[in-house]
């Protein structure tokens, strides 16, 4: 029998989850559909006990309802509890299980696509919002000589280094302030790219040929990555990889076999130009 599992957010017109997954299914032999749902903003706990109700087996969670799906959740795997967020739930008997994916997808696709080891380095994340806290706990246990948050609202860069400090060394910046140390990798983790804006920092902080690293996808050449370039960046990617490697993650998560991600990279990447 097919099993059922979709993507939950709010607007989704954008997707392109279902395309991923169809296309990891196919790749695997593995009886899937894949499908998109949008619930009422107001409306999501109810319609996830739909989707369940109808033999639903996990579904993936995007804006705005990752705090909802952690909330949901009957167990929290590490991550999803660290980030307090979920980006993926299963359903299993009476339980929901959470999950969150975000951060490993960004730490594989850095590690394992753009072949750049986080172990050793120098690393500046901009923002502390969801995917920042969601990114906290896979990249320290990465290994980074030092990882520098830098956000806007210096109060919610501060709470993200009061939570994570167990588990590495985390320096607070103001964005002006960054420029003072040089980074090896300098990743965009604000949403400033959604609406054309440039998160501004320091661009002293930009080591020369480093790489820059833009959660957002599809967006082409953003602000963030052509400041970056401008003040001496040497490799620039954006998220499209991300994107692909925590679904990956939780493909792998549910069905038990891990697909083959760097094709369907290369087929969703719109060049940087
Ligand atoms: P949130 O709304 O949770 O957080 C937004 C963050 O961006 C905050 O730190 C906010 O700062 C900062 N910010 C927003 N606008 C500006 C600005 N103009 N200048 C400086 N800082 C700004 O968003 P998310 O964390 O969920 O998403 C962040 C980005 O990550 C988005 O681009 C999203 O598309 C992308 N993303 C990509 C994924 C992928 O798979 N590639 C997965 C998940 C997210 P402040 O605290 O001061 O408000």
């Amino acid at each position: 029998m097919t099993d059922r599992y979709a993507v939950f957010g709010n607007p989704l017109s954008h997707s392109k989850s279902p395309l991923i997954h169809m296309t990891f299914a196919r790749d695997t032999g593995e009886d899937i559909d894949y499908g998109k749902i949008e619930p009422a903003l107001d409306g999501f706990a109810a319609t996830v006990a739909t989707f369940r109700a109808a033999g639903g087996r996990g579904i993936n969670i995007t804006a705005p309802f990752k705090l909802e799906a952690h909330a949901l959740a009957t167990r929290r795997m590490p991550r999803a509890d660290s980030a307090g967020a979920a980006n993926c739930l299963k359903f299993e008997g009476d339980e929901i299980v959470a999950e969150n994916f975000d951060g490993i997808g960004l730490v594989r696709d850095i590690e394992r696509n753009l072949g750049v080891p986080l172990a050793g380095r120098r690393v500046l994340m901009l923002g502390a919002g969801g995917a920042a806290r969601g990114a906290m706990l896979p990249m320290l246990e990465a290994g980074p000589a030092q990882l520098t948050i830098a956000n806007r609202t210096r109060s919610k860069a501060d709470a993200l280094q009061s939570q994570f400090a167990p588990f590495g060394k985390i320096d607070i910046k103001n964005p002006a302030d960054v420029g003072h140390s040089s980074f090896e990798i300098v990743i965009n983790a604000t949403s400033a790219s959604l609406r054309g804006e440039l998160p501004a920092f320091a661009a002293g902080a930009v080591e020369p040929g480093c790489l820059a690293y833009e959660l957002a996808y599809g967006k082409g050449l953003t602000p963030f990555l052509q400041f970056a370039r401008s003040a001496g960046a040497g490799r620039l990617a954006d998220g499209v990889g991300m994107l692909v490697e925590q679904a990956a993650e939780a493909f792998a998560w549910w069905r038990g076999v891990r697909p083959e991600t760097r094709p369907l990279i290369a087929d969703l990447t719109i060049p940087l130009a």
